[in-house]
């Protein structure tokens, strides 16, 4: 087997780095000139070399490489033979070394046969006799050669580690380990992997038999530079601890985000004995923060700064702006009656309507300047280095131009909208972001309040005017509980049979604050704080009780009008409310007519369509008013239950100057008569209007030149004393 001459080297590298003393040498020693005269007398220098090795602590081993077998040599109390020293040995190889442990023993020895380390030392799970696992220290050397120099024989000495009980793992610690959601990694000082977790294997894709004895860089990630890991390796070994975020590569290449613990075990002020690293794959938690950060940063419909970033932006040009002297132009842009249009079209395409909306206000405005929606329909950009305010006003023209052209939704569905535009100055009209964009916002309300689609740059002035309509909405909440209502009616009379037909109910408010608030004021403020759908039904029933009465003193043949405006008509139950309120007043369906705009109408087109139905099947009249101002065609109106026709008093009011007002008015009596409408004209102020509208075959007339809207009592009278002779009173009077 081996030679004496490899025998002697063997123990000379024994005696080196085993240490155990003259004692074990002699041991040895001896052990071997025995066992080179006889077999039996092997035992004998064993027996020595156990009792030298239980003295030491230390346990005797020797790897045979060839034959792949195991002997060891050391000492246990054997109660069965009366607490005598025996030895134990074995020579099987499988089955001793723990299995999680056999790859690092595996690559640790080849390191050393390799000659990359110089003394084979690990640590490793050996197994006892009585089958418990014990946690050793092993150093040893190769201690043989064979005639081509290979390694045949490695031999060394381990003593137990850790704990007396063997450091075996307890096991509540190891099943926390095994079930961790966090890879665990038990290192040597040297950074080489001593054992893994099942979530390593998982996170990182490699095995404990990939890794086992491997050194942690392996893990590395090129994102980082070798001298960031060696700084944290270096702070674990000299502070004990490191902990934070760091790329790591997977075995397959993939890098991961992963939050670490590095720390070492071991006695204070000594080098640490192991290292422990504990870590978890962040990155999908990091994406999500980054998802997070970006939603808050960034609208989700639009992907256009969202009012976070409009101000970090804003501020940030505010800053340039001064040390430039330059000005910004803060542009506050709201899309008109863009609540019909996504009331009408649906959620989903007033969605896309905005996305593309979006689309083309940057394309307008380029890419250096901000675009922001701040949510709704209300956007703003935020143009840096403006020359002059009519530069802003220029832009803001543009933006409006831009919109003139429709917004194209899919292959079929176009779609128009046009904005309202405030504008406001830096550093003219305030010198921080919310200012800025306060004041931009009060000159869009201002844009809109100058008829829409259009734009208005910020001045001191209209502050007040913002104020007072913001007490104004305060007091008209409590509007109905004051009493401070109150209908007012005015006639209709029919061209054919010179007869008042109807009254048509118009709301007045007279607040204790505010004085007579007209209801171009007050209605829109209503509507758009919800409030209109209390005030129109009461309006509602206050119109009918009225018609009640007045038929109670007599008065008969006579029909009631009442605007409806969109909020009531898109309510789920406005039929309901309607029949309810007729049947508490109990007025005839059929003398009730509900006016609705043109842009109630169409802005609702296919639900207004059904509601309308409903209406009709109640018997009650269903009137447009304001025709002309909309964008409803007949064609379009003979889709829906329509009895009656307004023709807006714009175009009366011009139809004895204006040719095209008079033969729009004459078409549409014309078209509308053949659709079986009945027309009515508003704003009849003249007789000469009332004759070309008598002349064209228009239904009725209603204005100031018969009667101004009156108080309810003032009105009954006009009704109860009205005769058609009074038409040439008016008419010379
Ligand atoms: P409208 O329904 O078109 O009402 C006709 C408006 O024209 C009334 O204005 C009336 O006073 C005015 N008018 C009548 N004859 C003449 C005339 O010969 N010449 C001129 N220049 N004007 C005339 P008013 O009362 O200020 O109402 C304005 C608008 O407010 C109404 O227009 C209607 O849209 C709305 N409104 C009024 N009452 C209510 C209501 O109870 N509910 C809703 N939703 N809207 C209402
Ligand atoms: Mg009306
Ligand atoms: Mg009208």
């Amino acid at each position: 087997m081996t030679s004496s001459a490899a025998s002697g080297s063997t123990l000379a590298l024994l005696l080196l780095v085993l240490a155990l003393g003259l004692g074990l040498a002699w041991v040895w020693r001896d052990r071997t000139r025995l066992r080179r005269e006889h077999a039996t007398s092997l035992e004998q220098a064993e027996r020595r070399l156990e009792l030298a090795l239980s003295a030491s602590g230390e346990q005797f081993w020797e790897l045979d490489l060839e034959r792949r077998s195991l002997r060891r040599l050391h000492m246990r109390l054997d109660p069965i033979q009366g607490g005598q020293l025996v030895a134990e040995r074995q020579t099987e190889w499988d089955g001793v070394i723990h299995p999680e442990d056999a790859a690092l023993v595996r690559a640790r020895l080849v390191s050393h046969l390799k000659g990359e380390a110089e003394a084979f030392v690990c640590d490793l799970r050996i197994r006892e006799a009585e089958g418990s696992w014990r946690r050793v220290r092993a150093h040893g050397r190769a201690t043989a050669h064979d005639a081509h120099g290979r390694v045949t024989r490695v031999s060394g000495v381990a003593h137990q580690i850790g704990d007396p009980a063997g450091m075996r793992p307890h096991p509540v610690a190891d099943g926390v380990e095994r079930n961790m959601r966090e890879a665990v990694c038990v290192m040597h000082p040297d950074f080489s992997f001593v054992s893994v977790n099942p979530a390593f294997t998982q996170i990182t894709g490699y095995a404990p038999a990939d890794v086992l004895g491997r050194q942690v860089d392996l893990l590395d990630s090129p994102q980082h530079d070798s001298e960031f890991y060696a700084a944290i390796r270096a702070e674990v070994l000299v502070n004990g601890r490191w902990a934070g975020e760091l790329w790591a590569r997977r075995k397959d290449g993939e890098e991961f985000l992963c939050s670490a613990v590095f720390f070492a075990i071991g006695q204070p002020g000594h080098p640490p004995q192991t290292l422990v690293a504990v870590f978890s794959d962040i990155t999908h938690q990091k994406r999500a923060e980054q998802e997070l950060r970006y939603l808050a940063n960034f609208d989700a419909l639009t992907n256009l700064p969202n009012r976070a970033l409009l101000s970090e932006r804003l501020s940030r040009a505010i800053v340039r702006a001064r040390r430039e002297n330059s000005r910004i132009a803060v542009l506050f842009l709201d899309f008109d009656h863009f609540k019909d249009v996504n009331d009408s079209l649906g959620h989903a395409a007033g969605d896309r309507i905005l996305r593309v909306a979006a689309t083309r206000l940057q394309e307008t405005v380029g890419e250096q300047s901000t675009v922001a929606r701040l949510g709704g329909d209300e956007f703003t950009v935020v143009v840096e280095d403006v020359a002059s305010p009519e530069d802003a006003d220029h832009m803001a023209r543009e933006i409006i131009m831009a919109f003139e052209a429709p917004l194209r939704l899919d292959e079929r569905v176009e779609v128009a909208i046009s904005p309202s535009i405030g504008i406001s100055l830096y550093p003219d009209h305030g010198q921080v972001p919310t200012e800025l964009l306060k004041r931009a916002d009060t000159a869009m309300y201002q844009a809109k309040a100058a008829g829409r689609r259009t734009f208005s740059r910020y001045d001191d002035s209209m502050e007040v005017a913002l104020r007072e309509r913001a007490t104004v909405s305060g007091a008209l909440r409590k509007v109905l509980d004051r009493g401070e209502l109150r209908l007012v009616f005015q006639p209709r009379m029919s061209l054919p049979q010179r007869r008042i037909v109807g009254v048509e109910a118009l709301l007045r408010w007279q607040s204790s604050e505010h004085g007579d608030v007209p209801p171009a004021v007050f209605i829109p403020l209503a509507e758009e704080t919800g409030l209109i759908l209390e005030l129109g039904e009461w309006v509602l029933r206050e119109a009918c009780l009225t018609l009640r009465r007045w038929q109670q003193s007599g008065l008969h043949r006579l029909s009631m009008s009442v605007n409806v405006s969109a909020l009531q008509l898109l309510r789920g139950d406005f039929p309901l409310v309607v029949e309810r309120v007729l049947a508490e007043t109990g007025l005839a369906p059929d003398l009730l007519e509900l006016e609705l705009t043109e842009s109630v109408i169409m802005a609702n087109a296919e639900q207004t369509a059904d509601k309308l139905q409903s209406f009709r099947r109640t018997g009650v009249s269903l009137a447009i008013d304001d025709f002309g101002t909309g964008y409803s065609s007949l064609a379009y109106l003979r889709r829906l239950p329509i009895t009656t026709l307004k023709i807006d008093k714009e175009f009366i009011g011009d139809l004895s100057s204006d040719p095209d007002d008079a033969s729009i008015t004459t078409t549409v009596i014309t078209m509308a008569h053949s659709l079986g409408l009945n027309v009515v004209a508003e704003g009849v102020e003249t007789r000469e209007q009332l004759d070309f509208l008598d002349a064209q075959g228009c239904d009725e007339i209603q204005g100031y030149w018969l009667s101004p809207p009156m108080e309810s009592d003032r009105c009954q009278a006009f009704l109860r004393d009205w005769r058609p002779q009074d038409i040439r009173a008016a008419a010379t009077g």
